[in-house]
């Protein structure tokens, strides 16, 4: 079938979902290092992380081997209530920008939480509950993945407790309070409730937050609570294996329609959207089958790839998390207040930069103002109004289209299309305002942070 002929939405059916998540780190050839304990600098074993993590979580973060991870029926049967998601053909895209490139996207933002962060969330709920655990704690920034665990967490029964940013607390009400319809009890970070908080509060009075300091409040919170336990909804090792359902679904509808992806973008925060994206199409590259260019998006004003070191850091300001080898800006490392297009982590999953590492990816940083641009092109011709994270995708496909026009080259481009972006219409009222700024970190600032990572060499 030729490209033009196939459908615009390429849907699965019920019974092609995946049944089993893919584990990427089992073909790599150089593991992701693994957390360390930051008093001893050991490996954490199972025993170091039970006190915060779940049980069966903890296998998976552990697991660098087993290359598939049966999903729970639990899980699956959830799944279906919003996957699989389409694999749209952007033809309208591609008309505007009359380029012989074809572009698709994977749209993750039909659920309530219009985020893939569902697809985690679900499956972390699962196992607390499996566990016979109260309830869980975390971080959200922008509220996507807060969102996502208070829907799993209703669903399972589990109590919710969620620190959220205090930039986008105040942001983003209407957020807040869809976390709350579904039982979640919703605390801005940093808040006077934690040791931690409090801490941060007083070293840098009127802060507006950061993941990582809303990482340290939530952690706190399960040490102290029986029957608690702290969930991550990126970066880690076990998020980017629930993710993976997300690259295993592209990969199933690219063979059903013979579509050869050349091309595979993915905004980056944490690292869990790409990591799930990319791992399949990865795992062909690292077994020598196939050859595919994976690009990293993330804002020009939190570039941890493009501008960060690779070292052992912290993975929260408060230092209560082990620490991660990655691509990291340092954890005390807050983008500036005029940034408003999330992705605001300042490090990154220990897989993806092991990879990067290794020369398997490419990343490049985009300035908030042309994300906005971008976005606006989307909207207006494709109709989904997309999320700021995912509209950095979007910049870069759009980008590589352009080239393509140049070149007169065919390529086929897939980018993650994360979500939706109904909660960010601040940043979209900046944009069509005119009054959004970009501001790129100097050397200067970011050497601020980058003196923040402990001297490890490891
Ligand atoms: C959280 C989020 C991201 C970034 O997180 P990753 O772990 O890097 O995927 C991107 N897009 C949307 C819509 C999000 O909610």
């Amino acid at each position: 079938m030729s490209i033009n002929d196939m459908p615009y939405k390429i849907y699965l059916e019920e019974n092609e979902l995946p049944t089993s998540w893919y584990n990427v780190r089992a073909d790599m050839k150089n593991k992701p290092a693994p957390l360390i304990h930051p008093g001893t600098l050991e490996p954490l074993k199972f025993e170091d992380m039970q006190p915060i993590f779940c049980d069966e979580l903890i296998k998976q973060e552990l697991d660098d081997n087993t290359r598939e991870i049966k999903i729970p029926d639990e899980v699956l049967n959830f799944y279906k209530m919003y996957r699989p998601s389409p694999l749209t053909h952007a033809v309208f895209l591609e008309r505007a920008l009359n380029t012989p490139a074809h572009i698709f996207y994977k749209f993750e933002g039909n659920n309530t939480s219009g985020s893939h962060k569902l697809n985690s969330a679900i499956a972390q709920a699962y196992y607390a509950k499996k566990q016979g655990l109260k309830g869980v704690t975390t971080e959200t920034g922008a509220g996507q993945w807060g969102t996502a665990l208070a829907m799993a967490c209703a669903f399972f029964g589990l109590d919710c407790k969620v620190f959220m940013v205090k930039v986008s607390y105040e942001q983003k009400p209407f957020r807040r309070e869809v976390m709350r319809t579904y039982g979640a009890d919703v605390t801005p970070s940093p808040s006077m409730n934690t040791e931690i908080g409090k801490k941060i509060n007083a070293e840098h009075p009127g802060t507006t937050g950061s993941l990582g300091c809303a990482i340290s409040e939530a952690v706190e919170v399960a040490l102290k609570s029986e029957g608690y336990r702290y969930v991550l909804g990126s970066v880690l090792n076990q998020v980017l294996l629930h993710q993976s359902v997300i690259g295993l679904e592209t990969s199933a509808a690219c063979k059903k329609y013979n579509i050869k992806p050349d091309v595979i973008i993915g905004c980056a925060g944490g690292g869990s959207n790409l990591g799930g994206l990319i791992a399949p199409f990865m795992g062909e590259k690292l077994r020598g089958e196939a050859d595919y260019k994976f690009i990293a998006v993330e804002p020009a004003s939190c570039p941890s790839f493009t501008r960060g070191k690779f070292a052992y850091d912290f993975c929260d300001t408060g230092k209560v998390c082990p620490m991660a080898k990655m691509y990291t800006l340092g954890h005390d490392f807050i983008p500036s207040a005029n940034h408003a297009g999330g992705l605001r982590y300042h490090g990154m999953s220990s897989v993806l930069s092991q990879l990067y590492h290794d020369g398997l990816m490419e990343a490049r940083s985009v300035e908030q103002t042309k994300v906005f641009e971008a976005a606006e092109q989307f909207a207006r011709t494709e109709g989904i109004l997309p999320a700021p994270e995912s509209s950095h995708a979007i910049r870069v496909a759009i980008d590589e289209a352009l080239k393509c026009k140049e070149t007169g080259e065919e390529k086929t481009i897939i980018l993650g299309l994360t979500g939706t972006g109904y909660f960010d219409m601040t940043a979209y009222e900046q944009f069509n305002n005119g009054t959004m700024s970009d501001y790129i970190p100097t050397d200067s600032d970011l050497a601020k942070g980058f003196a923040t990572i402990p001297n490890i060499n490891k």
